[in-house]
């Protein structure tokens, strides 16, 4: 906040700088040709006086040609010109003040979100480490301590460690699709292959749970980037099956929709409360319902990274949901690019 202020101070102070070397110089000129123009005319006057007097032989009144009063002209016109800076200066300064403030917010709305970020990340690495740590303390600490003992240790650590991989994988990806195009490369894809690819890779968990996937696909194509794409799908697959009971299905369907493609994934699990839906989306966020049911651990990065993957390709993502009879997350993609569409528009129109 302080830094804000001494940024929104420093940059008030340039904006009056340059305005005020602006308005001076005007002032110089303006006076220039004032000062200059009030002497020519009290050159002619005098002049015309001398003419008209010199038939007469008497000398012309000291008020028609008095030095004093172009003096206190050109005193005069200082006068203004200071008064007219000075209210310049005021009113920029004020000015100045309240749009370098309009300048700067977007940038400190910026460094306050990293400065969050930073410390949500570290929060979240912290836990994991501080237990792995005191784990390993307790071990060293112990006397004559047994193989199985060091074994069972290591399993558990090496779970942690797995977590605190995806934990930083994910935290990786979050900071690529944060950046305005995430390094993507646009293309049309087969919509199938997608699907596909998301699928294999959640096989293995769906897999454990005996989660059936079932596929409701019509052939389309896509305009996009294709890991982002498959990176999608995965999140809310992953999802879908983590928060599903045993033995049950989840579903997913494409569609030609009239603005685009819909994918949507359907599931059968614990649903998620009225309060924590307009949060899901958030960074870090992990509403209790779903997880305590189903007993699944994450760090509530995955829904946030859809949705920047969402708004990468000028899509939207919205979810309807019930507690105890499911959800369904439903991405809608354009089919095209965009800027392609009006490109095709421009030509025919
Ligand atoms: P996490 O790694 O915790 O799953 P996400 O960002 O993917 O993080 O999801 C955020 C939260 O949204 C989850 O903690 C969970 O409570 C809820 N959620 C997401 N998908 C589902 C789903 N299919 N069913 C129930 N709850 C879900």
């Amino acid at each position: 906040m302080i830094m804000f202020q001494k940024a929104r101070i420093k940059l008030t102070a340039w904006y009056l700088l340059i305005i005020m070397v602006v308005s001076l110089t005007f002032s110089l000129i303006i006076y220039r040709v004032l000062a200059s123009e009030v002497e020519r005319f009290s050159r002619i006057q005098r002049f015309r006086i001398e003419r008209n007097f010199s038939g007469i032989s008497i000398t012309p009144p000291p008020q028609f040609s008095d030095p004093d009063l172009v003096n206190e002209t050109k005193q005069r016109i200082i006068v203004a010109l200071m008064m007219i800076n000075g209210s310049i200066m005021l009113f920029s300064g004020i000015f100045g003040y309240v749009l370098a403030g309009q300048t700067l917010k977007p940038i400190a709305d910026m460094v306050d979100e990293q400065n969050r970020f930073i410390s949500d990340a570290s929060h979240e690495l912290k836990t994991p480490l501080t237990s792995l740590k005191s784990a390993f303390e307790v071990f060293l600490r112990g006397k004559n301590q047994h193989i199985s003992e060091a074994k069972i240790l290591i399993t558990e650590s090496l779970a942690e460690t797995n977590k605190l991989q995806s934990l930083s994988e994910s935290l990786l990806s979050l900071t690529q699709y944060q950046k305005t195009h995430g390094g993507t490369f646009h293309e049309t894809l087969a919509l199938r292959e997608i699907i596909q690819t998301a699928v294999k890779k959640i096989s293995p968990l769906a897999k454990l749970k005996q989660v059936s996937i079932v596929r409701k696909e019509t052939t389309s194509s896509i305009y996009g980037d294709k890991y982002s794409l498959i990176d999608l799908v995965v999140i809310l697959l992953d999802n879908a099956v983590k928060y599903s009971p045993k033995k049950s299905s989840v579903t997913i369907r494409t569609q030609k929709t009239k603005s685009g493609i819909s994918i949507s994934v359907t599931d059968r699990g614990a649903g998620i409360a009225k309060k924590d839906l307009p949060h899901i989306f958030d960074r870090f966020y992990r509403a209790d319902e779903a997880r305590s049911q189903t007993g699944t651990h994450g760090y509530g990065l995955g829904l946030s990274i859809a949705k920047k993957i969402v708004s990468l390709h000028k899509g939207t993502i919205t979810v309807q949901s019930a507690i105890g009879k499911g959800s369904t997350f439903t991405v809608q993609l354009p089919e095209k690019h965009p800027d392609i569409l009006q490109a095709a528009f421009r030509k025919t129109g």
